[in-house]
């Protein structure tokens, strides 16, 4: 059998969002998670549910059995083939004991890693608004046990310790008056502020505040329990300025589980897009392309030789691309290890009729296949105008305060909406400024009208800002290109054009539900991806404009701003 490893991990001093990504990982795909008392649910809730969970929490006072019984867990659970995190609060080098597991685990001959961790002797007065370190006030900090202040045989020595500009005590909160007892005795001035954080980052988080005259006394006062972190010296001060009045660290009201999702609406376009992953999937194993694919070709050469039409061929692998089967590199496409492995119908390890079967039986490609062999069909193939216009709409709607956020419309004269969510705006423009002045018109509403579309730009004009909301996915090239030579007439020198749109910068790698959501639109309504972030960049600088500029927002739309010279 493989023998299994060990990975000893730190988990920070307690919230989720502080684990290291490699941490999140481990946790996530672990079969035996071995941990301990500082360990929050919150963090063992990102275990898979089939992980066997094992608490070593130590009862005060039976340190050493229950450590060798660790230990012993820790070799046994790799023996038997397993991925063993061994989770510890913070970091595990620093008193976590992490130093003595990995000895005995390299003494038994168990492959181990060990992964750090945020530290609570930094981490928690940094919660409370400390800087350990300060340019002004402290250019050395002490990490030290607390365990050993009642110790006769103590191995520190405390007139070092005095003299130390900061001082992190861990495990310090029982022995605060006695550590605060030494350092007077051997010179720091009683008056030195002291603080004590009380689990950073947890739900009860609770900081108190004094000096080593008065700490153990309010310790005792304000009912401080084990863990906290006691902080010593001038540095403490800074708390008053530094403090943070609300996190940003999210958590769930209810201390349960997992993460906060990702943005909603994301989240639910993957959901409404899904189906075509599973098309793109289906309809290219049918065709064998993974087994065309595995020297690097042009869409164009695939398309040559397989039948398939030029122009759709890239929206098709983009989609694979995006799924993460194949790579693009200086525009032609390969296949990742996985397709080589699986996907292709003369590999030894071929999954291809398995999920051919799959896909046959959970989609049909059959609107696909159209598009791929005879490509798009400009604004011919609209089945439900009213279904595509509620749509544009929603999206628009939706967009319309996130765009208002990132405008500066201050000193901007009249402002013209061509395109879609005409009152969304409206109400999102004029809640930032009052008594702007807006003028809105859709020449979109119709995809005949769009065919037809003439002026759509009122000639009543100059405007500070010229808005168009959804130009791109309702109009074919050459329209683009009038509004936009119009846009630019219509616009006062230095006024600022804003475009709101749904595709992504091409020099990022788009997600997913972006990509398939592309693809579906090019099948369904027509329309031939003829605009990327790069040539409209190209036609804006073209007719004069400047300081251009883009950026994602959410639902895989994007915001572009330029301004006029
Ligand atoms: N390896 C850990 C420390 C283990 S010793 C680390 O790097 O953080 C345990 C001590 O750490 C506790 O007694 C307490 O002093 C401190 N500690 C751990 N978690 C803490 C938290 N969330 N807030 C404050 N102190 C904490």
């Amino acid at each position: 059998m493989k023998p299994g490893k060990v990975y000893i991990v730190g988990a920070g001093p307690g919230h989720p969002e502080l684990l290291t990504l490699k941490a999140a990982e481990l946790l996530r795909t672990g079969d035996v998670i071995v941990y301990d008392r500082l360990i929050q649910e919150e963090v063992l809730a990102l275990a898979k549910p089939a992980a066997e969970r094992i608490y070593m929490g130590k009862p005060v006072g039976k340190h050493d059995s229950r450590q060798d019984e660790i230990h012993e867990i820790l070799v046994q659970k790799a023996r038997e083939g397993k991925t063993v995190v061994r989770l510890k609060g913070g970091d595990p080098f620093v008193f976590g004991r992490g130093g003595e597991e990995a000895e005995y685990l390299a003494g038994h001959d168990v492959p181990f890693e060990i992964i750090p961790g945020v530290t609570s002797a930094l981490s928690a007065p940094l919660s409370a608004g400390i800087a350990v370190t300060h340019r002004d006030s402290a250019s050395c900090v002490a990490i030290v046990t607390g365990h050993e202040a009642k110790d006769e045989e103590s191995r520190l020595d405390w007139s070092v310790l005095a003299k130390m500009p900061t001082l992190v005590f861990l495990m310090g909160v029982k022995n605060a008056g006695r550590i605060a007892g030494r350092l007077i005795e051997n010179g720091r001035s009683p008056d030195t502020p002291a603080a004590v954080i009380q689990m950073a980052f947890w739900h009860d988080e609770h900081v108190v505040v004094g000096t080593l005259a008065t700490i153990a006394e309010d310790i005792e006062r304000e009912g401080i329990k084990p863990p906290a972190t006691l902080v010593i010296g001038d540095v403490v001060r800074l708390r008053e300025k530094l403090r943070i009045a609300k996190r940003d660290l999210k958590r769930r009201t209810d201390g349960t589980s997992r993460f906060e999702p990702a943005p909603a609406p994301d989240q639910l376009l993957r959901l409404a897009t899904a189906g075509l992953g599973t098309q793109a999937l289906g309809f290219a194993l049918e065709n064998a392309l993974f087994d065309a694919l595995e020297d690097a070709v042009s869409a164009e050469d695939l398309s040559t030789r397989a039948g398939f039409n030029a122009q759709a061929m890239p929206d098709v692998l983009d989609a694979l691309v995006a799924l993460g089967i194949l790579e693009k590199k200086d525009g032609r496409y390969r296949n990742l290890e996985l397709a080589t492995r699986y996907l292709r119908q003369s590999s030894p390890q071929s999954l291809r009729p398995a999920l051919l079967h799959q896909a046959r039986s959970s989609a049909s490609w059959r609107r696909l296949e159209v598009y791929a062999r005879e490509g798009c069909k400009d604004f011919v193939a609209v089945g439900d105008d009213a279904a595509y216009e509620a749509s544009c709409e929603s999206l628009a709607r939706f967009a319309a305060p996130a765009v208002a956020e990132q405008l500066d419309l201050e000193s901007s004269g009249p402002v013209l909406l061509v395109g879609w969510g005409n009152e969304a705006y409206e109400k999102a423009l004029n809640a930032r400024w009052p008594g702007l002045s807006f003028t809105a018109v859709n020449p979109f509403t119709s995809t005949k009208r769009a065919l037809r579309m003439l002026c759509p730009i009122p000639e009543d004009g100059p405007y500070g800002t010229v808005l168009l909301s959804g130009l791109l996915a309702s109009c074919d090239r050459g329209q683009v290109q009038k509004v936009l030579d119009e846009s630019a007439a219509a616009l006062t020198p230095g006024g600022s054009l804003v475009l709101h749109d749904s595709f992504l910068p091409v020099s990022a790698l788009p997600p997913p539900e972006v990509v398939l959501g592309a693809l579906g639109r090019h099948m369904t309504r027509g329309g031939c991806r003829t605009w990327s972030i790069g040539r409209l960049t190209d036609a804006l600088t073209a007719l004069g404009f400047g300081a251009i500029a883009s950026k994602a927002l959410p639902a895989g739309t994007v915001l572009v701003t330029a301004r006029r010279g």
